[in-house]
Protein backbone atom coordinates (compact mmCIF):
# COMPACT_ATOMS: atom_id res chain seq x y z
CA UNK A 1 0.00 0.00 0.00
CA UNK A 2 1.49 3.29 -0.73
CA UNK A 3 1.91 5.69 2.12
CA UNK A 4 -1.76 7.25 3.05
CA UNK A 5 -1.38 10.85 4.07
CA UNK A 6 -3.80 13.22 5.90
CA UNK A 7 -5.12 15.78 2.53
CA UNK A 8 -3.40 18.74 2.53
CA UNK A 9 -4.41 21.49 4.77
CA UNK A 10 -6.60 19.71 6.96
CA UNK A 11 -5.16 18.66 10.40
CA UNK A 12 -5.79 15.45 12.97
CA UNK A 13 -5.97 16.57 16.63
CA UNK A 14 -4.40 14.36 18.75
CA UNK A 15 -5.52 13.28 22.55
CA UNK A 16 -2.47 15.22 23.48
CA UNK A 17 -3.50 18.66 21.70
CA UNK A 18 -7.33 18.06 22.87
CA UNK A 19 -7.25 19.34 26.37
CA UNK A 20 -6.54 22.79 25.33
CA UNK A 21 -9.01 22.93 22.69
CA UNK A 22 -11.50 21.62 25.30
CA UNK A 23 -10.65 24.66 27.90
CA UNK A 24 -11.36 26.76 24.32
CA UNK A 25 -14.60 25.07 23.87
CA UNK A 26 -15.91 24.95 27.23
CA UNK A 27 -15.32 28.67 28.23
CA UNK A 28 -17.24 29.25 24.73
CA UNK A 29 -20.11 27.11 25.29
CA UNK A 30 -20.07 28.84 28.85
CA UNK A 31 -20.05 32.76 27.68
CA UNK A 32 -23.13 31.48 25.28
CA UNK A 33 -25.23 30.34 28.26
CA UNK A 34 -24.42 33.32 30.21
CA UNK A 35 -25.32 35.53 27.59
CA UNK A 36 -28.61 33.04 26.53
CA UNK A 37 -27.44 31.23 23.24
CA UNK A 38 -28.82 28.11 22.26
CA UNK A 39 -26.81 25.41 20.45
CA UNK A 40 -27.75 24.42 17.01
CA UNK A 41 -26.09 21.44 14.52
CA UNK A 42 -26.64 22.46 10.86
CA UNK A 43 -25.09 19.90 7.92
CA UNK A 44 -21.32 20.03 6.96
CA UNK A 45 -23.37 19.92 3.19
CA UNK A 46 -25.67 22.26 1.55
CA UNK A 47 -26.95 23.53 -1.74
CA UNK A 48 -23.91 25.26 -3.61
CA UNK A 49 -26.86 28.23 -4.31
CA UNK A 50 -27.18 29.04 -0.81
CA UNK A 51 -23.41 30.37 -0.10
CA UNK A 52 -23.40 31.68 -4.06
CA UNK A 53 -26.35 33.98 -2.76
CA UNK A 54 -25.75 34.94 0.62
CA UNK A 55 -21.24 35.29 0.61
CA UNK A 56 -21.37 36.28 -3.03
CA UNK A 57 -20.84 35.02 -6.85
CA UNK A 58 -17.76 37.72 -6.54
CA UNK A 59 -15.85 37.05 -3.04
CA UNK A 60 -12.45 34.94 -2.57
CA UNK A 61 -14.50 32.19 -1.09
CA UNK A 62 -17.78 31.81 -3.66
CA UNK A 63 -14.76 32.20 -6.75
CA UNK A 64 -11.69 30.24 -5.59
CA UNK A 65 -12.56 28.64 -2.15
CA UNK A 66 -15.75 25.91 -1.72
CA UNK A 67 -15.15 22.42 -1.82
CA UNK A 68 -18.32 22.36 -4.17
CA UNK A 69 -19.46 18.45 -6.24
CA UNK A 70 -22.19 17.43 -7.85
CA UNK A 71 -24.26 14.47 -6.37
CA UNK A 72 -26.77 12.32 -8.05
CA UNK A 73 -28.18 15.62 -10.16
CA UNK A 74 -27.63 18.11 -7.12
CA UNK A 75 -24.58 20.71 -6.84
CA UNK A 76 -23.48 20.69 -3.25
CA UNK A 77 -20.72 22.37 -1.26
CA UNK A 78 -19.25 21.37 2.27
CA UNK A 79 -19.93 24.45 3.98
CA UNK A 80 -17.39 27.23 4.20
CA UNK A 81 -19.38 29.19 6.71
CA UNK A 82 -21.99 28.87 9.56
CA UNK A 83 -23.85 31.73 8.87
CA UNK A 84 -25.57 30.79 5.76
CA UNK A 85 -26.74 27.73 6.80
CA UNK A 86 -28.42 29.10 9.90
CA UNK A 87 -30.15 31.58 8.42
CA UNK A 88 -31.23 28.68 5.68
CA UNK A 89 -32.10 26.86 9.06
CA UNK A 90 -33.97 29.83 10.58
CA UNK A 91 -35.84 30.11 7.59
CA UNK A 92 -37.02 27.07 6.94
CA UNK A 93 -38.22 26.09 10.32
CA UNK A 94 -39.70 29.07 10.53
CA UNK A 95 -38.41 29.84 13.70
CA UNK A 96 -39.63 33.33 13.66
CA UNK A 97 -42.96 32.44 13.86
CA UNK A 98 -42.15 31.13 17.44
CA UNK A 99 -39.94 33.90 18.74
CA UNK A 100 -39.34 37.21 18.29
CA UNK A 101 -35.76 37.05 18.94
CA UNK A 102 -33.63 34.04 18.11
CA UNK A 103 -29.82 33.50 19.87
CA UNK A 104 -27.91 30.88 17.98
CA UNK A 105 -24.28 29.65 18.65
CA UNK A 106 -22.26 26.82 16.84
CA UNK A 107 -19.03 25.01 16.63
CA UNK A 108 -18.30 22.93 13.82
CA UNK A 109 -15.81 22.32 10.50
CA UNK A 110 -15.71 24.46 7.95
CA UNK A 111 -14.27 24.02 4.86
CA UNK A 112 -12.16 26.78 2.31
CA UNK A 113 -9.76 25.78 -0.41
CA UNK A 114 -7.05 28.41 0.75
CA UNK A 115 -3.03 28.33 0.75
CA UNK A 116 -2.54 26.37 4.36
CA UNK A 117 -0.29 28.46 6.50
CA UNK A 118 -0.25 28.93 10.27
CA UNK A 119 -3.63 29.69 11.37
CA UNK A 120 -5.27 28.89 7.88
CA UNK A 121 -6.39 25.41 7.04
CA UNK A 122 -8.18 23.66 4.05
CA UNK A 123 -10.66 22.03 7.39
CA UNK A 124 -10.62 24.85 10.24
CA UNK A 125 -13.08 24.90 12.81
CA UNK A 126 -15.26 28.00 13.78
CA UNK A 127 -17.03 28.94 17.20
CA UNK A 128 -19.63 31.24 16.15
CA UNK A 129 -23.04 33.17 16.94
CA UNK A 130 -26.38 34.37 15.32
CA UNK A 131 -28.87 37.07 16.97
CA UNK A 132 -31.57 37.66 15.20
CA UNK A 133 -34.57 39.60 15.40
CA UNK A 134 -32.61 42.70 16.99
CA UNK A 135 -32.15 45.68 14.61
CA UNK A 136 -29.42 46.79 17.23
CA UNK A 137 -27.12 49.15 18.22
CA UNK A 138 -27.27 47.72 21.66
CA UNK A 139 -27.48 44.09 20.46
CA UNK A 140 -24.23 44.83 18.41
CA UNK A 141 -22.25 46.34 21.39
CA UNK A 142 -23.41 43.67 23.70
CA UNK A 143 -21.96 40.94 21.53
CA UNK A 144 -18.66 43.16 20.56
CA UNK A 145 -18.20 43.36 24.83
CA UNK A 146 -19.48 39.63 25.15
CA UNK A 147 -16.42 39.00 22.53
CA UNK A 148 -13.56 40.41 24.69
CA UNK A 149 -15.06 39.18 28.08
CA UNK A 150 -14.57 35.76 26.36
CA UNK A 151 -11.17 36.25 25.01
CA UNK A 152 -10.46 37.58 28.33
CA UNK A 153 -11.47 34.22 29.80
CA UNK A 154 -8.76 32.13 27.35
CA UNK A 155 -6.03 34.23 28.40
CA UNK A 156 -6.53 36.62 25.08
CA UNK A 157 -5.99 40.26 27.19
CA UNK A 158 -4.58 42.52 24.54
CA UNK A 159 -6.94 42.01 21.52
CA UNK A 160 -7.31 44.96 19.46
CA UNK A 161 -11.34 45.57 18.40
CA UNK A 162 -11.86 46.96 15.28
CA UNK A 163 -15.51 48.41 14.27
CA UNK A 164 -16.55 49.62 11.36
CA UNK A 165 -20.14 50.38 9.87
CA UNK A 166 -21.07 49.52 6.29
CA UNK A 167 -24.15 51.56 6.10
CA UNK A 168 -26.97 49.90 4.64
CA UNK A 169 -27.49 49.08 0.70
CA UNK A 170 -28.16 52.15 -0.57
CA UNK A 171 -25.13 53.56 1.18
CA UNK A 172 -23.31 51.02 0.07
CA UNK A 173 -24.48 51.41 -3.54
CA UNK A 174 -22.90 55.55 -3.53
CA UNK A 175 -20.31 54.01 -1.65
CA UNK A 176 -19.06 51.71 -4.40
CA UNK A 177 -19.52 54.11 -7.23
CA UNK A 178 -17.61 56.23 -5.36
CA UNK A 179 -14.26 54.46 -5.05
CA UNK A 180 -15.02 52.43 -8.24
CA UNK A 181 -14.06 55.93 -9.75
CA UNK A 182 -11.30 56.84 -7.62
CA UNK A 183 -9.64 52.89 -8.47
CA UNK A 184 -10.08 53.18 -11.70
CA UNK A 185 -7.74 56.32 -12.25
CA UNK A 186 -5.39 53.75 -10.53
CA UNK A 187 -6.48 50.37 -13.01
CA UNK A 188 -2.58 50.24 -13.88
CA UNK A 189 -1.11 50.16 -10.37
CA UNK A 190 -4.08 47.05 -9.16
CA UNK A 191 -3.38 43.17 -9.27
CA UNK A 192 -4.87 41.76 -11.95
CA UNK A 193 -7.65 39.87 -9.05
CA UNK A 194 -8.44 43.32 -8.41
CA UNK A 195 -8.41 44.79 -11.72
CA UNK A 196 -11.09 42.36 -12.37
CA UNK A 197 -12.92 42.95 -9.29
CA UNK A 198 -13.23 46.93 -10.32
CA UNK A 199 -16.30 45.83 -12.33
CA UNK A 200 -17.60 43.03 -10.33
CA UNK A 201 -17.02 43.96 -6.71
CA UNK A 202 -14.63 46.65 -5.85
CA UNK A 203 -15.30 47.11 -2.05
CA UNK A 204 -13.57 43.42 -1.96
CA UNK A 205 -10.40 45.47 -3.56
CA UNK A 206 -9.90 46.80 0.70
CA UNK A 207 -9.58 43.73 1.72
CA UNK A 208 -6.90 42.14 -0.49
CA UNK A 209 -3.58 41.41 0.86
CA UNK A 210 -1.91 42.25 -2.12
CA UNK A 211 0.88 45.47 -1.25
CA UNK A 212 -0.27 46.70 -4.77
CA UNK A 213 -3.07 47.00 -3.92
CA UNK A 214 -3.19 48.28 -0.20
CA UNK A 215 -1.22 51.07 -1.75
CA UNK A 216 -3.32 52.24 -3.98
CA UNK A 217 -6.02 51.85 -1.87
CA UNK A 218 -4.52 54.35 1.19
CA UNK A 219 -5.94 57.72 -0.72
CA UNK A 220 -9.48 56.41 -1.14
CA UNK A 221 -12.24 57.73 -0.13
CA UNK A 222 -14.02 56.62 3.21
CA UNK A 223 -17.28 55.00 3.36
CA UNK A 224 -18.86 57.06 6.05
CA UNK A 225 -19.51 60.34 4.23
CA UNK A 226 -21.75 57.94 1.86
CA UNK A 227 -23.82 56.81 5.10
CA UNK A 228 -27.42 57.67 5.39
CA UNK A 229 -28.71 59.71 8.42
CA UNK A 230 -30.61 56.72 10.15
CA UNK A 231 -26.77 54.50 9.14
CA UNK A 232 -24.61 56.83 10.88
CA UNK A 233 -26.86 57.28 14.20
CA UNK A 234 -26.54 53.67 14.03
CA UNK A 235 -23.05 53.65 13.65
CA UNK A 236 -23.02 56.60 16.95
CA UNK A 237 -25.26 54.59 19.12
CA UNK A 238 -22.93 51.29 18.81
CA UNK A 239 -20.21 53.95 19.42
CA UNK A 240 -21.70 55.25 22.67
CA UNK A 241 -22.90 51.62 23.91
CA UNK A 242 -19.26 50.46 23.39
CA UNK A 243 -18.12 53.48 25.80
CA UNK A 244 -20.73 53.13 28.21
CA UNK A 245 -19.82 49.29 28.45
CA UNK A 246 -16.04 50.37 29.04
CA UNK A 247 -14.94 48.54 25.83
CA UNK A 248 -12.04 49.46 23.88
CA UNK A 249 -12.32 50.29 20.06
CA UNK A 250 -11.00 51.70 16.82
CA UNK A 251 -12.85 52.97 14.21
CA UNK A 252 -11.38 51.43 10.81
CA UNK A 253 -13.24 53.11 7.88
CA UNK A 254 -11.41 50.96 5.51
CA UNK A 255 -12.43 47.30 7.48
CA UNK A 256 -14.58 45.17 5.32
CA UNK A 257 -14.29 41.80 5.15
CA UNK A 258 -14.49 38.77 2.86
CA UNK A 259 -18.37 38.10 2.96
CA UNK A 260 -20.94 40.42 0.48
CA UNK A 261 -23.88 39.77 3.22
CA UNK A 262 -22.53 42.36 5.72
CA UNK A 263 -24.62 45.22 6.15
CA UNK A 264 -23.97 48.38 9.25
CA UNK A 265 -21.92 46.93 11.86
CA UNK A 266 -19.21 44.96 11.18
CA UNK A 267 -16.21 43.78 13.46
CA UNK A 268 -12.84 42.16 14.09
CA UNK A 269 -10.61 41.52 16.82
CA UNK A 270 -6.83 40.59 16.82
CA UNK A 271 -4.49 39.62 19.01
CA UNK A 272 -1.98 37.32 20.05
CA UNK A 273 0.01 38.46 17.17
CA UNK A 274 3.26 37.11 18.42
CA UNK A 275 2.35 33.67 18.49
CA UNK A 276 0.03 34.06 14.71
CA UNK A 277 2.02 36.68 13.23
CA UNK A 278 0.31 37.74 9.78
CA UNK A 279 -2.91 35.75 11.07
CA UNK A 280 -3.44 36.79 13.65
CA UNK A 281 -7.35 37.97 13.19
CA UNK A 282 -9.10 35.65 15.77
CA UNK A 283 -12.81 36.64 14.67
CA UNK A 284 -14.97 38.87 12.74
CA UNK A 285 -18.74 39.31 12.66
CA UNK A 286 -21.16 42.29 11.64
CA UNK A 287 -24.85 42.95 10.79
CA UNK A 288 -26.50 40.92 7.97
CA UNK A 289 -29.88 42.56 8.06
CA UNK A 290 -31.01 41.49 4.62
CA UNK A 291 -29.77 37.65 4.43
CA UNK A 292 -33.29 36.19 5.94
CA UNK A 293 -35.46 38.40 3.44
CA UNK A 294 -32.94 37.26 0.79
CA UNK A 295 -33.30 33.56 1.55
CA UNK A 296 -37.24 33.75 1.40
CA UNK A 297 -38.11 34.55 5.16
CA UNK A 298 -39.56 37.50 6.95
CA UNK A 299 -38.08 40.55 6.99
CA UNK A 300 -35.22 40.08 10.01
CA UNK A 301 -32.29 41.67 10.86
CA UNK A 302 -29.21 40.19 12.46
CA UNK A 303 -25.78 39.97 13.99
CA UNK A 304 -23.10 37.20 14.02
CA UNK A 305 -20.19 36.26 13.78
CA UNK A 306 -17.39 33.27 13.84
CA UNK A 307 -13.86 32.63 15.87
CA UNK A 308 -11.47 30.34 14.00
CA UNK A 309 -11.02 28.17 17.00
CA UNK A 310 -7.16 26.45 15.61
CA UNK A 311 -6.14 30.70 16.24
CA UNK A 312 -7.51 30.79 19.67
CA UNK A 313 -6.21 27.64 20.95
CA UNK A 314 -2.50 29.23 19.42
CA UNK A 315 -3.41 32.74 20.81
CA UNK A 316 -4.74 31.33 24.55
CA UNK A 317 -1.52 28.93 24.71
CA UNK A 318 -2.04 27.72 28.54
CA UNK A 319 -0.45 24.28 29.27
CA UNK A 320 -3.09 21.82 30.61
CA UNK A 321 -2.16 19.68 32.86
CA UNK A 322 -2.99 16.30 31.02
CA UNK A 323 -3.93 13.82 33.35
CA UNK A 324 -5.52 10.52 31.89
CA UNK A 325 -6.56 8.58 35.10
CA UNK A 326 -6.70 8.57 38.64
CA UNK A 327 -6.10 5.08 39.78
CA UNK A 328 -4.00 2.72 38.30
CA UNK A 329 -4.78 -0.98 38.91
CA UNK A 330 -1.45 -3.13 37.98
CA UNK A 331 -1.54 -6.91 38.46
CA UNK A 332 1.82 -8.37 38.24
CA UNK A 333 0.84 -11.80 36.61
CA UNK A 334 -2.16 -13.49 34.51
CA UNK A 335 -3.53 -14.99 37.70
CA UNK A 336 -4.03 -10.96 39.32
CA UNK A 337 -6.06 -10.03 35.73
CA UNK A 338 -9.59 -11.00 36.76
CA UNK A 339 -9.46 -9.50 40.13
CA UNK A 340 -7.97 -5.84 38.32
CA UNK A 341 -10.92 -5.74 36.25
CA UNK A 342 -13.42 -5.98 39.07
CA UNK A 343 -11.29 -3.44 40.83
CA UNK A 344 -11.27 -0.98 38.15
CA UNK A 345 -14.70 -1.37 37.42
CA UNK A 346 -15.83 -0.71 40.92
CA UNK A 347 -13.73 1.98 41.31
CA UNK A 348 -15.62 3.64 37.96
CA UNK A 349 -18.72 2.92 39.26
CA UNK A 350 -17.47 5.05 42.26
CA UNK A 351 -16.85 7.74 39.81
CA UNK A 352 -12.91 7.01 39.93
CA UNK A 353 -11.00 7.20 36.75
CA UNK A 354 -9.57 4.00 36.32
CA UNK A 355 -7.02 1.97 33.87
CA UNK A 356 -6.45 -1.10 34.37
CA UNK A 357 -2.82 -2.89 33.22
CA UNK A 358 -3.51 -6.37 32.13
CA UNK A 359 -0.81 -6.31 29.41
CA UNK A 360 0.99 -8.46 31.50
CA UNK A 361 4.12 -6.08 31.95
CA UNK A 362 6.57 -5.86 35.21
CA UNK A 363 5.84 -3.36 37.88
CA UNK A 364 8.54 -1.28 37.05
CA UNK A 365 7.51 -0.87 33.65
CA UNK A 366 3.33 -0.45 35.12
CA UNK A 367 4.25 2.05 37.51
CA UNK A 368 6.14 4.09 34.78
CA UNK A 369 2.97 4.14 32.82
CA UNK A 370 0.65 4.97 35.63
CA UNK A 371 3.12 8.05 36.01
CA UNK A 372 2.32 8.97 32.39
CA UNK A 373 -0.88 9.09 32.21
CA UNK A 374 -0.55 11.19 35.87
CA UNK A 375 -2.15 8.73 37.78
CA UNK A 376 -2.52 9.28 41.53
CA UNK A 377 -2.69 5.90 43.30
CA UNK A 378 -1.65 2.67 41.85
CA UNK A 379 -3.23 -0.58 43.53
CA UNK A 380 -0.61 -3.25 42.88
CA UNK A 381 -2.20 -7.44 43.25
CA UNK A 382 1.14 -9.52 43.49
CA UNK A 383 0.82 -12.62 44.29
CA UNK A 384 1.04 -11.94 48.14
CA UNK A 385 -1.85 -9.77 48.11
CA UNK A 386 -4.04 -11.87 46.04
CA UNK A 387 -3.52 -14.95 48.52
CA UNK A 388 -4.66 -12.49 51.36
CA UNK A 389 -7.40 -11.31 49.64
CA UNK A 390 -5.26 -8.02 50.15
CA UNK A 391 -4.29 -5.00 47.71
CA UNK A 392 -1.38 -2.75 47.65
CA UNK A 393 -2.02 1.28 47.96
CA UNK A 394 0.64 3.16 46.42
CA UNK A 395 0.14 6.72 46.66
CA UNK A 396 2.88 8.51 43.80
CA UNK A 397 1.89 11.90 44.92
CA UNK A 398 2.75 11.50 48.86
CA UNK A 399 5.31 8.57 47.64
CA UNK A 400 3.52 6.49 50.75
CA UNK A 401 2.44 2.57 50.55
CA UNK A 402 0.40 0.50 52.41
CA UNK A 403 -1.65 -2.90 52.47
CA UNK A 404 -5.45 -2.90 52.69
CA UNK A 405 -8.11 -5.89 52.53
CA UNK A 406 -9.39 -5.63 49.22
CA UNK A 407 -13.14 -5.43 49.86
CA UNK A 408 -11.77 -1.96 51.28
CA UNK A 409 -9.62 -0.48 48.16
CA UNK A 410 -12.47 1.16 46.49
CA UNK A 411 -13.41 3.23 49.01
CA UNK A 412 -10.02 4.29 50.51
CA UNK A 413 -9.38 5.56 46.53
CA UNK A 414 -12.46 7.61 46.39
CA UNK A 415 -11.76 9.05 50.01
CA UNK A 416 -7.93 9.81 48.82
CA UNK A 417 -8.93 11.31 45.86
CA UNK A 418 -11.73 13.57 46.71
CA UNK A 419 -9.62 14.87 49.28
CA UNK A 420 -6.77 15.58 46.80
CA UNK A 421 -6.51 17.47 44.03
CA UNK A 422 -9.17 17.26 40.85
CA UNK A 423 -7.71 16.73 37.57
CA UNK A 424 -9.24 16.62 34.28
CA UNK A 425 -8.61 16.48 30.63
P1 LIG B 1 -9.01 36.05 6.98
O1 LIG B 1 -9.01 37.50 6.64
O2 LIG B 1 -8.08 35.67 8.09
O3 LIG B 1 -8.94 35.15 5.80
P2 LIG B 1 -11.85 35.84 6.86
O4 LIG B 1 -12.24 37.23 6.59
O5 LIG B 1 -11.83 34.87 5.74
O6 LIG B 1 -10.46 35.80 7.63
P3 LIG B 1 -14.20 34.84 8.27
O7 LIG B 1 -14.65 34.16 7.05
O8 LIG B 1 -15.02 35.94 8.80
O9 LIG B 1 -12.69 35.32 8.08
O10 LIG B 1 -13.93 33.79 9.42
C1 LIG B 1 -13.87 34.17 10.79
C2 LIG B 1 -12.64 33.63 11.44
O11 LIG B 1 -12.42 32.28 11.08
C3 LIG B 1 -11.35 34.30 11.03
O12 LIG B 1 -11.15 35.48 11.78
C4 LIG B 1 -10.32 33.27 11.37
O13 LIG B 1 -10.02 33.28 12.76
C5 LIG B 1 -11.03 31.99 11.04
N1 LIG B 1 -10.65 31.49 9.72
C6 LIG B 1 -11.05 31.92 8.50
N2 LIG B 1 -10.50 31.21 7.51
C7 LIG B 1 -9.71 30.29 8.13
C8 LIG B 1 -8.86 29.24 7.66
N3 LIG B 1 -8.72 28.97 6.36
N4 LIG B 1 -8.20 28.50 8.59
C9 LIG B 1 -8.33 28.73 9.90
N5 LIG B 1 -9.12 29.70 10.40
C10 LIG B 1 -9.80 30.47 9.53
MG1 LIG C 1 -10.29 34.43 4.36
Amino acid sequence: MTNLRAVKGMNDVLPAEIGRWHRVEEAFARTMTLYGYREVRTPLVEPTPLFVRTVGETTDIVEKEMYSFEHRGEALTLRPEGTAGAARAYVEHNVHGVEPVTKWWYRGAMFRAERPQRGRYRQFYQLGAEHLGDPGPGADAEMIDMLVSFLGAIGVRDARVLVNSLGSGESRAAYRAALAAYLEGKRGALSEDSQRRLSTNPLRILDSKDPRDQEAVRGAPGLHEHLTDADREHFRLLRAHLDELGTPYTVDERLVRGLDYYTRTLFEMKGATDKLGAGDTLLGGGRYDTMVRDLGGPDVPAIGFAAGLERLVIASDVEVRASATDAYVAPLGAAGVGVALVLGRDLRRQGVRAEVDARGSSLKAQLRRANALGARIALILGDEELAAGAVQLKDLDARTQETLPREQAVRVVADRLRGGRVEST
